[in-house]
């Protein structure tokens, strides 16, 4: 369970809405019975006290095991259709990604507008917290509300490195590997992977990301779903990274 900081001095932490109802509904929990608290990304495991109407629990060991990748990979995509940013912020969560940030690009076919976009991110953090929690992660993906293709761009200087998937370096004879790729970001803090909407990029987009230094990449020859893209990038991550 995730909790907000500070970490109390006498370790007693205090759980309430969804979480306190999946610790007694769910879980059916009791007092003496284990649970791991996350905060200010160190998990722990604790001790429920008690569990009514809130959940009381003492942290007691600190859990020292790193399950987060080395690298901090954010991924920013093409605003897809329906609920397929709903599965890249499942899956992505699962496989380690850091940070979301759905982008407006010239070919995505969906726009949201201000209430679209405040209601769908606020559901795609709940479902990065919750997958979070179920991969026993320290980290919940921070999911941006989606930008223009312009403000992309303006996030860039803060990456160590940015890496375009680009679906014409799949189709080329010399592509560059994407393991090769991959191991060449060893030493990085920071990634900005960037994937374009099920139409693919533009190619003013693509001009654009090359001025700006970015770094164009196959994901293989094969062409790859919007929602897939992502997917196999952070596999690849995790891969090499484990
Ligand atoms: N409509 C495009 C086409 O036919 O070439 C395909 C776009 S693909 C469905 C969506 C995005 O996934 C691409 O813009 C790219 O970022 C990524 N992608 C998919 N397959 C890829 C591959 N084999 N190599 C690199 N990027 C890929």
């Amino acid at each position: 369970y995730f909790v907000e900081g500070p970490v109390p001095a006498n370790g007693e932490v205090q759980l309430s809405g969804d979480d306190a109802r999946h610790i007694t509904k769910v879980m059916r929990g009791a007092p003496g019975d284990r649970i791991i608290i996350v905060m200010e990304e160190k998990a722990y495991e604790a001790a429920v006290e008690s569990v009514s109407p809130e959940v009381t629990a003492i942290l007691q060991t600190e859990i020292t095991a790193q399950v987060e990748l080395p690298v901090k990979v954010t991924i920013a995509c093409g605003l897809p259709k329906g609920d397929k940013l709903e599965l890249i912020t499942q899956k992505a969560t699962e496989l380690g990604m850091h940070a979301l940030l759905p982008i407006e690009a010239e070919r995505s076919i969906v726009k949201w507008d201000a209430s679209k976009a405040e209601k769908k991110t606020g559901r795609l953090r709940k479902i990065a917290k919750e997958a979070a929690e179920q991969s026993h992660r320290t980290h919940v993906p921070h999911i941006h509300t989606p930008c223009s293709f312009q403000a992309l761009l303006e996030h860039i200087p803060s990456f160590d490195a940015v890496i375009v998937a680009y679906e014409d370096e799949a189709r080329s004879s010399d592509r560059t590997r994407f393991a090769d790729t991959v191991k060449r970001l060893y030493d990085k803090d920071s990634i900005l992977m960037v994937f374009g909407p099920e139409g693919g990029f533009s190619e003013a987009e693509v001009s654009r990301l090359r001025s700006a230094g970015a770094l164009f990449t196959s994901l293989g020859p094969r062409i790859l779903r919007a929602e897939t893209a992502p997917l196999y990038a952070l596999s690849a991550f995790s891969y090499e990274y484990e």
